[in-house]
Protein backbone atom coordinates (compact mmCIF):
# COMPACT_ATOMS: atom_id res chain seq x y z
CA UNK A 1 0.00 0.00 0.00
CA UNK A 2 1.48 3.34 -1.11
CA UNK A 3 1.70 6.03 1.96
CA UNK A 4 0.47 9.31 1.14
CA UNK A 5 2.45 12.10 1.87
CA UNK A 6 0.38 13.26 5.01
CA UNK A 7 0.55 10.26 6.57
CA UNK A 8 4.25 9.24 6.19
CA UNK A 9 4.61 12.71 7.46
CA UNK A 10 2.81 12.07 10.68
CA UNK A 11 4.74 8.94 11.45
CA UNK A 12 8.09 10.75 11.20
CA UNK A 13 7.16 13.04 13.31
CA UNK A 14 6.03 9.86 15.99
CA UNK A 15 9.66 8.65 15.34
CA UNK A 16 11.14 11.88 16.15
CA UNK A 17 9.58 12.40 19.17
CA UNK A 18 10.45 8.62 20.31
CA UNK A 19 13.76 9.43 19.34
CA UNK A 20 14.05 12.61 21.36
CA UNK A 21 12.46 10.83 24.63
CA UNK A 22 14.70 7.69 24.36
CA UNK A 23 17.86 9.90 23.41
CA UNK A 24 17.09 13.41 25.43
CA UNK A 25 20.22 14.97 25.96
CA UNK A 26 22.17 13.43 22.80
CA UNK A 27 23.84 15.97 20.93
CA UNK A 28 26.95 16.17 18.64
CA UNK A 29 28.65 12.71 18.12
CA UNK A 30 31.86 14.53 17.77
CA UNK A 31 33.43 15.99 21.05
CA UNK A 32 34.99 19.03 20.87
CA UNK A 33 35.02 22.33 22.37
CA UNK A 34 36.63 25.23 19.97
CA UNK A 35 34.78 25.14 16.35
CA UNK A 36 38.45 24.63 14.72
CA UNK A 37 38.62 21.30 17.07
CA UNK A 38 35.15 20.21 15.21
CA UNK A 39 36.97 20.61 11.64
CA UNK A 40 39.75 18.45 12.49
CA UNK A 41 37.51 15.79 13.78
CA UNK A 42 35.59 15.91 10.69
CA UNK A 43 38.80 15.65 8.41
CA UNK A 44 39.47 12.33 11.13
CA UNK A 45 35.76 11.00 10.63
CA UNK A 46 36.16 10.20 7.21
CA UNK A 47 36.27 5.75 7.48
CA UNK A 48 36.34 5.91 10.70
CA UNK A 49 33.86 5.92 13.58
CA UNK A 50 33.04 8.73 16.03
CA UNK A 51 34.48 6.64 18.92
CA UNK A 52 37.69 6.53 17.16
CA UNK A 53 37.57 9.79 16.44
CA UNK A 54 36.87 10.88 20.06
CA UNK A 55 39.27 8.64 21.88
CA UNK A 56 42.08 10.41 19.34
CA UNK A 57 41.19 13.61 19.46
CA UNK A 58 40.85 13.81 23.79
CA UNK A 59 44.83 13.66 23.67
CA UNK A 60 45.24 14.86 20.59
CA UNK A 61 43.70 18.51 21.54
CA UNK A 62 45.46 18.63 24.59
CA UNK A 63 49.23 18.47 22.66
CA UNK A 64 47.39 21.01 19.98
CA UNK A 65 45.73 23.05 21.80
CA UNK A 66 45.22 25.87 18.90
CA UNK A 67 44.43 26.25 15.17
CA UNK A 68 48.02 28.08 15.25
CA UNK A 69 49.48 24.29 16.93
CA UNK A 70 47.84 22.35 14.31
CA UNK A 71 48.94 24.71 10.84
CA UNK A 72 52.81 25.08 11.85
CA UNK A 73 52.85 21.41 13.34
CA UNK A 74 55.84 18.94 12.13
CA UNK A 75 53.96 17.37 9.93
CA UNK A 76 55.18 13.69 10.74
CA UNK A 77 54.64 14.45 14.61
CA UNK A 78 50.76 14.83 13.60
CA UNK A 79 51.12 12.01 11.30
CA UNK A 80 52.29 9.58 14.63
CA UNK A 81 49.99 11.55 17.21
CA UNK A 82 46.48 10.47 14.82
CA UNK A 83 48.63 7.21 13.58
CA UNK A 84 45.53 5.08 15.14
CA UNK A 85 43.25 6.70 12.88
CA UNK A 86 42.81 5.16 9.31
CA UNK A 87 44.62 6.90 6.30
CA UNK A 88 46.38 9.00 8.51
CA UNK A 89 49.17 10.24 6.56
CA UNK A 90 46.71 12.24 3.81
CA UNK A 91 44.58 13.50 7.24
CA UNK A 92 47.64 14.52 8.87
CA UNK A 93 48.42 16.94 5.62
CA UNK A 94 44.35 17.77 5.05
CA UNK A 95 44.59 19.32 8.75
CA UNK A 96 47.77 20.80 8.37
CA UNK A 97 46.62 22.52 5.08
CA UNK A 98 43.03 23.08 5.98
CA UNK A 99 43.91 24.92 9.70
CA UNK A 100 46.85 27.24 7.27
CA UNK A 101 43.91 28.03 4.55
CA UNK A 102 41.15 29.28 7.52
CA UNK A 103 44.24 31.10 8.97
CA UNK A 104 45.23 33.44 6.22
CA UNK A 105 42.33 33.09 4.44
CA UNK A 106 39.19 33.70 6.44
CA UNK A 107 41.30 35.13 9.69
CA UNK A 108 41.36 32.18 11.83
CA UNK A 109 37.45 31.88 11.63
CA UNK A 110 35.59 28.90 10.39
CA UNK A 111 33.78 30.32 7.16
CA UNK A 112 29.83 30.00 7.53
CA UNK A 113 29.45 29.41 3.59
CA UNK A 114 29.22 25.78 2.55
CA UNK A 115 30.67 26.60 -0.58
CA UNK A 116 34.09 27.77 1.43
CA UNK A 117 34.11 25.19 3.83
CA UNK A 118 34.06 22.37 1.03
CA UNK A 119 37.07 23.82 -0.91
CA UNK A 120 39.35 22.93 2.53
CA UNK A 121 41.47 19.68 1.70
CA UNK A 122 39.13 16.68 3.85
CA UNK A 123 36.03 18.40 4.20
CA UNK A 124 32.81 17.19 2.40
CA UNK A 125 28.85 18.19 2.05
CA UNK A 126 28.12 16.66 5.22
CA UNK A 127 30.94 17.37 7.45
CA UNK A 128 30.71 21.11 5.87
CA UNK A 129 26.79 20.71 7.17
CA UNK A 130 28.10 19.28 10.72
CA UNK A 131 30.12 22.86 11.59
CA UNK A 132 27.29 25.09 9.79
CA UNK A 133 24.68 23.58 12.07
CA UNK A 134 26.89 23.15 15.79
CA UNK A 135 29.00 26.32 14.92
CA UNK A 136 26.47 28.84 12.86
CA UNK A 137 23.34 27.15 14.77
CA UNK A 138 22.03 26.31 10.75
CA UNK A 139 19.40 23.81 10.40
CA UNK A 140 21.42 21.18 8.81
CA UNK A 141 20.92 17.32 7.24
CA UNK A 142 24.07 15.69 8.03
CA UNK A 143 23.61 11.82 6.71
CA UNK A 144 26.62 9.80 8.12
CA UNK A 145 26.23 5.78 6.85
CA UNK A 146 23.72 4.83 9.82
CA UNK A 147 21.41 7.46 8.90
CA UNK A 148 21.40 6.82 5.18
CA UNK A 149 20.98 3.10 6.39
CA UNK A 150 18.05 3.84 8.78
CA UNK A 151 16.12 6.34 6.69
CA UNK A 152 16.08 3.15 3.94
CA UNK A 153 14.73 0.77 6.43
CA UNK A 154 12.21 3.43 7.35
CA UNK A 155 10.95 3.63 3.82
CA UNK A 156 11.46 7.38 4.13
CA UNK A 157 13.34 7.43 0.97
CA UNK A 158 13.90 5.04 -2.03
CA UNK A 159 17.04 6.41 -3.34
CA UNK A 160 20.87 6.09 -2.89
CA UNK A 161 21.64 9.08 -4.13
CA UNK A 162 22.72 11.44 -1.88
CA UNK A 163 20.59 14.61 -2.98
CA UNK A 164 17.68 13.06 -3.28
CA UNK A 165 17.90 11.33 -0.03
CA UNK A 166 18.67 14.79 1.50
CA UNK A 167 15.42 16.00 -0.68
CA UNK A 168 13.31 12.88 0.36
CA UNK A 169 14.07 13.76 4.01
CA UNK A 170 13.76 17.42 3.67
CA UNK A 171 9.71 16.88 2.41
CA UNK A 172 9.07 15.06 5.37
CA UNK A 173 10.54 16.94 8.56
CA UNK A 174 10.51 20.44 9.55
CA UNK A 175 13.98 21.97 8.72
CA UNK A 176 14.29 23.82 12.19
CA UNK A 177 14.14 19.61 13.74
CA UNK A 178 17.11 18.58 10.75
CA UNK A 179 20.14 18.46 12.45
CA UNK A 180 18.79 17.04 15.63
CA UNK A 181 16.87 14.10 13.33
CA UNK A 182 20.07 13.38 12.17
CA UNK A 183 21.99 13.34 15.21
CA UNK A 184 19.20 10.99 17.22
CA UNK A 185 19.00 8.34 13.92
CA UNK A 186 22.32 7.85 13.82
CA UNK A 187 22.69 7.51 17.64
CA UNK A 188 19.99 4.80 17.19
CA UNK A 189 22.17 2.91 14.40
CA UNK A 190 25.04 3.27 17.26
CA UNK A 191 22.78 1.57 19.45
CA UNK A 192 19.82 -0.65 18.45
CA UNK A 193 19.52 -0.52 14.40
CA UNK A 194 23.20 -1.83 13.99
CA UNK A 195 24.01 -2.82 10.78
CA UNK A 196 25.08 -6.63 11.03
CA UNK A 197 21.69 -7.61 13.05
CA UNK A 198 19.37 -4.56 14.05
CA UNK A 199 17.82 -5.43 17.34
CA UNK A 200 14.22 -4.83 16.12
CA UNK A 201 12.66 -6.50 19.26
CA UNK A 202 14.26 -3.79 21.44
CA UNK A 203 13.52 -0.98 19.15
CA UNK A 204 11.10 1.74 20.20
CA UNK A 205 10.45 2.35 16.86
CA UNK A 206 9.30 -1.53 15.52
CA UNK A 207 5.96 -0.36 15.36
CA UNK A 208 6.44 2.28 13.01
CA UNK A 209 8.98 0.74 10.92
CA UNK A 210 8.21 -0.87 7.31
CA UNK A 211 11.02 -2.73 8.14
CA UNK A 212 10.69 -4.17 11.72
CA UNK A 213 11.38 -7.89 11.82
CA UNK A 214 8.98 -8.67 14.90
S1 LIG B 1 12.56 -1.77 13.78
FE1 LIG B 1 14.48 -2.80 13.24
S2 LIG B 1 14.95 -2.12 11.16
FE2 LIG B 1 13.40 -0.71 11.99
S3 LIG B 1 14.58 0.99 12.89
FE3 LIG B 1 14.21 -0.48 14.51
S4 LIG B 1 16.01 -1.82 14.55
FE4 LIG B 1 15.99 -0.71 12.58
Amino acid sequence: MIETLAVKKRRASNIYALLKSTYPNFQSPINYYQPHELLIANILLQYSSYEQVNMVTKTLYKKYQSIIDFAYCNLESLESDIGRIENHKQKAENIKQSCSIIIDDYKSVLPVSHDDLIKLPGIETDSANMMLSEIYNIPSLILDNHVKRIVTLLKFTRSHDLEKIRDDIAEIFEEMIWTKLTYLISKHGVQICIEIGPKCEMCILNKLCPSSSV
